[in-house]
């Protein structure tokens, strides 16, 4: 394979195995073995309607990792034929979620509307050869004649135009003559096949649309099918592959490909989408959740998108390890969302430096600790990376800790604090309460304690063992923080699949915030996007919006431990 032709900085082509080689995949080694191909040829083709989701993340891992791992190329589409739908702030949202999942197109960054001259051209072609009419039925004609799925459709009474009345037609179409749906160019194929979409389909419809890209060069536009086969023959596209709901339209591929002069053959092959229990992933719910301002826009980190995936917390290496154990198949499935959190807490659990906050705090006194004293305990940033350095802990007389973590009439078997019990504090050492404070309605405001010096951490006699080991931050030097708990978007598995409305499905407890959180002082200057293990509470990113010097807020990205087991069933 020529060494020009790769694509060396795809940092995703590292994470394929081998050994796990799906239907797609196996029919690419195939075409390569049979001489069929010597370069395989690629593209993720997203219309930019809205932002991505981790459905899309399914089928650029594919299509990028397909042709990575073959040595070929991959282009980047944006299927952008049809202006009244499209903006280009989603253009540029969905190159940057592209970027970030870890893929790379090269100079191969292209667009439908860079075709449309080959692609009207395409269509004056099929005229020349009688292969396409101009119709003018309207709208309500066109669907009563189209048939339905048990009855044949009948001919348009215009099918029978000349090829030169269709080429002047279609030349005053794209010059402007007529008013928008006044006439279509209908490929001319047969009202009567059983497969609707080889019912004589629409090639260019009229519409006065400015185009983010085009501007106001043309008034007529391709649609989908047209565009999308054009295009990729003019990519040299070697293996085209799209989600199940294509597969229908198969037929009209095939046909475009035999009836038009291209320099190439795609073949087209489907697989099933991605679909995640207690989420929705299709962009026009996202849209309508977004328009009705049920969620914080596209970015909110409950939502399935990439960029909410990406605020959320969720390193792009886990999202491309979740996608590939997800699998390629044609089977329609749900993936449960224990399995993308188990990816995300994998990749964290490595990568992640550990830190102590308190989200709910309750106060602790040492009684015993002289006042105005503090001094410095030394924590590992990680239990196992000893790369990652240790910082010093300021201690001193009051601290705060979880109020979770104290209990005035506790069962036997709490081990954290109670009255007259013993806890250690993390990297510190053993107290014990003697003393509540409380304020009028009989809740609990401190929690008096002392500390016994002979069992610092670390130190020689602080084995004395004691059953529990709570968190805590300095009163005196820590960060106030705002702490955002996220939780399932959804409180049913399947919100689309119901009688009811999805949006009746949303959780209303999806998120929860924590305004009075304290984080260690080690974290004042934490930059935005940063992931940190929270000890005993989860992974926490600093959010990449809303987080800046003096004004912290944190994201759950994901708990420690897998919550699903008794949702998901
Ligand atoms: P939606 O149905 O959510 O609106 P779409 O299919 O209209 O999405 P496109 O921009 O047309 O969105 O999709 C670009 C590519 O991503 C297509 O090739 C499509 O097959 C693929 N794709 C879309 N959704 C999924 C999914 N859930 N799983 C896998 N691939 C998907
Ligand atoms: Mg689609």
């Amino acid at each position: 394979m020529n060494d020009a032709t790769r694509d060396p900085a795809n940092e995703a082509a590292s994470d394929a195995a081998p050994e796990s080689r799906d239907f797609i995949r196996q029919i690419v080694a195939d075409d390569l073995a049979a001489g069929r191909h010597s370069v395989i040829v690629t593209r993720f083709p997203p219309e930019p309607n809205g932002y991505l989701h981790v459905g899309h993340a399914k089928s650029i891992c594919l299509n990028f990792g397909v042709a990575a791992e073959a040595g070929g190329r991959c282009f980047l589409r944006l299927d952008d034929t049809n202006p009244l739908k499209e903006d280009q702030a989603f253009v540029d949202a969905i190159i940057d979620q592209v970027r970030w999942l870890g893929f790379d197109w090269a100079d191969r960054l292209t667009h439908a509307s860079d075709y449309f001259a080959q692609i009207h051209d395409c269509a004056v072609a099929l005229i020349g050869a009688g292969k396409a009419y101009v119709d003018s039925l309207t709208p309500e004609q066109m669907r009563e004649y189209r048939g339905t799925l048990t009855a044949p459709g009948r001919e348009s009474p215009h099918r029978s135009r000349t090829v030169a009345e269709n080429l002047e037609l279609f030349t005053r179409m794209r010059a402007g003559a007529f008013a928008d749906g006044e006439h279509v160019l209908r490929a001319k194929i047969d009202m009567a096949a059983p497969n609707i979409n080889l019912r004589d389909p629409v090639l260019y419809r009229i519409r006065r649309a400015t185009h983010q890209r085009t501007g106001a060069a043309w008034c007529i536009y391709p649609l989908y099918d047209f565009a999308h086969t054009i295009s990729d023959a003019l990519e040299g596209i070697t293996h085209s592959l799209c989600t199940l709901e294509f597969e229908d339209h198969r037929p009209l591929y095939e046909w475009f490909l035999a009836n038009l002069q291209l320099p190439a053959r795609p073949r087209q092959i489907e697989f099933s989408r991605l679909n995640l229990a207690f989420t929705i992933t299709s962009k026009r719910r996202l849209a309508e959740l977004i328009e009705l301002q049920l969620v914080a826009g596209w970015d909110d980190p409950r939502l399935p998108t990439i960029a909410g995936m990406r605020r959320r917390g969720y390193p792009p290496a886990a999202l491309r390890d979740f996608v590939g154990r997800t699998g390629v198949t044609k089977k329609e499935h749900r993936v449960q969302m224990s399995l993308l959190e188990n990816c995300v807490r994998e990749d964290l659990n490595v990568r992640a430096s550990r830190a102590m906050a308190v989200l709910n705090p309750l106060k602790v006194v040492l009684t015993n600790y002289p006042a105005g004293q503090t001094e410095l305990l030394a924590a590992a940033n990680h239990p196992d990376r000893p790369d990652l350095g240790e910082r010093q802990l300021p201690f001193g007389r009051e601290l705060w800790i979880e109020r979770d973590d104290f209990m005035e009439d506790a069962p036997q078997k709490f081990f954290r604090l109670r009255p007259g019990g013993e806890v250690r504090l993390r990297y510190g050492y053993i107290i014990r309460c003697h003393d509540l404070v409380k304020d009028a309605d009989g809740r609990v405001t401190e929690v008096h304690c002392t500390y016994d010096p002979e069992t610092r951490s670390g130190m020689s006699g602080a084995e004395r063992k004691v059953k529990g080991t709570i968190h805590w931050v300095s009163a005196a030097r820590a960060v106030r923080a705002e702490v955002r708990l996220y939780d399932r978007l959804f409180s049913v598995a399947r919100p689309d699949g119901q009688d009811a409305d999805f949006k009746t499905f949303l959780n209303p407890e999806s998120l929860r915030i924590e305004s009075k959180a304290w984080l260690e002082l080690s974290l004042l200057e934490v930059p935005p996007g940063v992931v940190l293990q929270f000890e005993r509470l989860g992974y926490f990113v600093a959010d990449r919006v809303d987080h800046r010097p003096g004004q912290a807020v944190f994201n759950r990205v994901v708990t420690l431990r897998d919550s699903w087991a008794k949702v998901e069933g």
